[in-house]
């Protein structure tokens, strides 16, 4: 996103991590909020911006201007530094600055809101470790024993169009013999 007037005057034409001004400046919208509102970007050089697409902290010399940025008034400035100084937990000074600055709960949210819902994301995979989505078709990998329908269903049955149980990576729903039942996803194989 190109920079507006209160974008241009909010940074000084410079870049609100790192002050570079030589280099091109972009808006980058904060995950997970988007870049319809100056307030949800960050002024980035393209030097802070490739870095940060890339998810890639290893320059850590680079990102000790985030010491000095975390101190800024804009809170999506403060969001982003505070969410890089906590990929580089490693450093001390990096440690001290996130310890040392008071940021509203909200930024913190802010901050860690991409990560959290990365970790929460539910992954189903069978037995192989392949990816299982809805709608697949499972082969049973060993003898099962339906609980309360009273029969075993044996190994190699296929189980059609199955269904992920939300919120739990080993458990998907399937029909056997006419019956819904829950099946644990390391008793399965993903059909071709
Ligand atoms: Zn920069």
């Amino acid at each position: 996103m190109a920079l507006n007037t209160t974008l241009k005057e909010r940074s000084n034409n410079s870049c609100e991590l790192c002050s570079n001004e030589t280099l091109e400046l972009q808006a980058y919208a904060v995950p997970p909020k988007s870049n319809d509102s100056a307030e949800n970007v960050v002024v980035l050089c393209s030097d802070c911006h490739d870095q940060i697409a890339k998810s890639d902290y290893t320059n850590v010399n680079h990102w000790r201007c985030l010491t000095g940025s975390i101190w800024s008034e804009v809170p999506a400035v403060q969001a982003l530094s505070y969410k890089i100084l906590g990929k580089l937990a490693g450093e001390a000074w990096a440690t001290e600055a996130i310890e040392s600055v008071y940021l509203d709960e909200s930024v913190i949210d802010w901050a860690n809101a991409e990560d959290e819902l990365e970790a929460s994301k539910v992954v189903h995979k069978d037995s192989y470790g392949v990816v299982l989505e809805t709608g697949d078709n499972v082969i049973l990998t060993q003898n099962l024993n339906v609980k309360g329908a009273n029969f075993i269903a044996p190994k190699g049955t296929m189980v059609r169009k199955i269904r992920l149980v939300p919120d739990n990576a080993e458990q998907i729903e399937g029909k056997i013999e006419g019956d819904t039942i829950v099946i644990l996803t390391k008793y399965v194989k993903k059909s071709v």
